[in-house]
């Protein structure tokens, strides 16, 4: 699409204000043009925090030469035609002002030539007016060049404040540019020295080191999560990683840097308890919304949106990192339990199964367990067979009619039988769930069940979520329901209890991302043995293994754990061998 003037109806209806700000606002809407532009390179480099001068450059697809002076026009952008395009924004720009606000503020020279044309357009503007236009010799890409910033503009000025602090914010800005778009090969220099240097190799993993460094990049854990609304993905630190304030904690929504409260609440609440009050995590996370269901025409500066379902936002960021942080948490030392249990007297042999805050904060987190990344850069559902230890116990019987004993790599391991049970049956539901293949067993009459007003209510909504799933049901009359198959997971369990459950959370919380998780959570704990239950050997081998083969067998899920090691070394203590 060419350079247009957008119609005054069109260009009225885009969020009015200044977009230049600050040198870092000029960096921004540069690199956004030259990524809009397709470009693989792109070079940053400011002097004297960007107010002395601003240059970028790219091997973009350029301007052709008739369009050049167009491009300085206000509202005059080739990425948006109608007011109906507002509400599916595919490009970082649209509104067709940065450009003609920059050279009002600015001295501008941009010289730009499309990979076709035999020769390249230069342009030069001073006050927003056009003073020279001639032909030049350039490679195929754009060249701006911003000098002497808001000298004309002294007001402007006032709110700079020193040429270290603008610096910093450009740095800030080109580093989020960066880490969104690691196939892009980006360089920034200040004052001649290169700031930031990244490969462009793709690797969201190499672009975050060359941000916040290697070390503390290769320890980041994997986000990359299929069951909550929205997909949400990235690079966290571990808890040891934080850091006194929020500015680790990077945000992205369709691969756009944005500030967003809840979201970033979202990512916070998925380390509760792993990090002490006033802590905050590093954090690199990407949301992916339908275009239609977030609105970036908030604010001038486009870092605020709006976000249709904001619940659902939030969970699925939640639950993606809280997985993640989970899934590479090791499993439980059992070690202060039984050096509890030798200085106890009269000694108890029973475990104290809860994790406090201060515990877990002392736990040591392993390296990420490496996963192969797929090709949309999701982390995989399932660990490769034999990464979990869990994946070679050997199983010697039961505690209490509740706990698997078993012997495994470096000790002795017990297994919480409901939870592990749970844990695995809950799994199994979500992948069910996200492939929209439920296993569903018929009900041979189909069972009426008696519901209150508001469960009646709440089957609206409810109804294609318990389908999903697999527990299929018609409304019959004004109070009852017919269930006609239930999940064959739960074809043992009492299928009304089930269904008034289900039926009571959706009444109590409304439909969101986080509904249909605990659907699953409930499906899975009414299924799951229970503690109490006599297992035989073979019921207790099928278990550890299907527990080994989960994402995160470590957790119910509530966050609990399933299994508590004891290592051969605590044991050689104990015995008095070491
Ligand atoms: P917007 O990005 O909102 O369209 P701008 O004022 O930033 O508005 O840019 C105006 C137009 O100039 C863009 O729509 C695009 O066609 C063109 N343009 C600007 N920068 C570049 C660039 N680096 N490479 C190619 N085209 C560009
Ligand atoms: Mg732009």
């Amino acid at each position: 699409m060419g350079i247009r003037v957008l119609p005054a109806g069109v260009a009225a209806r885009i969020a009015a204000g200044e977009v230049i700000e600050r040198p870092a606002s000029v960096v921004k809407e540069l690199v956004e043009n030259s990524l809009d532009a397709g470009a693989r390179v792109i070079g940053v480099e400011i002097r004297h925090g960007g107010l002395a001068s601003i240059r970028v450059t790219d091997d973009g697809c350029g301007i052709p030469a008739d369009e050049v002076a167009l491009a300085f026009e206000r509202h005059a952008t080739s990425k948006l035609a109608s007011v109906e395009d507002l509400a599916d924004i595919g490009t970082l720009g649209f509104r067709g002002e940065a450009l003609a606000s920059i050279a009002a503020a600015a001295s501008v020279r941009m010289t730009t030539r499309t990979p076709d044309a035999d020769s390249a357009a230069t342009v030069e503007l001073e006050g927003g007016e056009i003073v020279r236009q001639a032909a030049a010799g350039a490679g195929s890409g754009t060249t701006i060049e911003v000098e002497a910033l808001f000298s004309t503009i002294p007001a402007r000025l006032k709110f700079i404040r020193s040429a270290a602090a603008e610096t910093a914010r450009v740095r800030q800005a080109v580093d989020h540019l960066a880490m969104a778009n690691p196939h892009v090969q980006f360089t920034l220099r200040t004052d001649g020295r290169v700031q930031l240097a990244t490969s462009g190799n793709g690797s969201l993993r190499d672009a975050v080191a060359a941000v916040h460094g290697a070390g503390l990049a290769q320890a980041m854990i994997d986000v990359g999560s299929w069951t909550g609304a929205y997909p949400a993905w990235g690079l966290v630190g571990t808890p040891e990683q934080n850091r006194a304030n929020r500015t680790g904690i990077s945000l992205f929504v369709n691969n756009r840097w944005v500030q967003h409260r809840a979201v970033g609440v979202a990512v916070e609440e998925a380390y509760r308890g792993l990090l002490m009050e006033g802590r905050f995590p590093i954090a690199v996370v990407f949301l992916d919304v339908p275009p239609g269901e977030v609105d970036v025409n908030v604010h001038p500066n486009k870092r605020e949106v709006r976000l249709s379902h904001e619940g659902d936002a939030f969970s699925s960021v939640q639950h993606a990192v809280r997985e993640a942080l989970l899934a590479a948490s090791p499993i439980t030392e059992g070690e202060d339990l039984l050096s509890h249990a030798a200085v106890a007297s009269p000694p108890s042999l029973q475990p104290e199964l809860t994790f406090t805050t201060q515990e877990r904060e002392q736990t040591p987190l392993p390296e990420p367990v490496p996963v192969p990344a797929e090709a949309d850069g999701h982390a995989p559902l399932v660990l490769p067979p034999g990464a979990s230890p869990l994946s070679r116990l050997r199983v010697l019987g039961q505690i209490g009619n509740t706990y698997i004993v078993a012997d495994g790599p470096d000790g002795m391991y017990l297994i919480d039988q409901h939870a592990a049970h749970e844990s695995v049956l809950y799994y199994r539901l979500l992948r069910q769930w996200a492939n929209s293949a439920p296993e569903v067993q018929p009900m041979l009459e189909p069972l009426a069940v008696g519901l209150t007003p508001q469960q009646m209510d709440a089957l609206d909504e409810g109804r294609a979520v318990l389908e999903r799933y697999g527990l299929l049901v018609e409304p019959f009359g004004d109070d009852t329901l017919l269930v006609r198959a239930v999940p064959v997971i739960a074809r043992r369990v009492d299928a009304a209890k089930l269904v008034a459950e289900a039926l009571d959370q959706f009444a109590a919380r409304g439909k969101s991302a986080d509904t249909h998780l605990s659907t699953a959570a409930s499906i899975a704990c009414h299924s799951a043995v229970r503690a109490g239950q006599t297992l035989d050997h073979q019921e207790m081998t099928a278990l550890g293994e299907a527990l080994a083969a989960e994402l995160n067998p470590q957790h119910c899920p509530h966050g609990r754990p399933t299994v508590i090691r004891v290592s051969t070394d605590v044991l050689g203590r104990q015995f008095g061998r070491l």
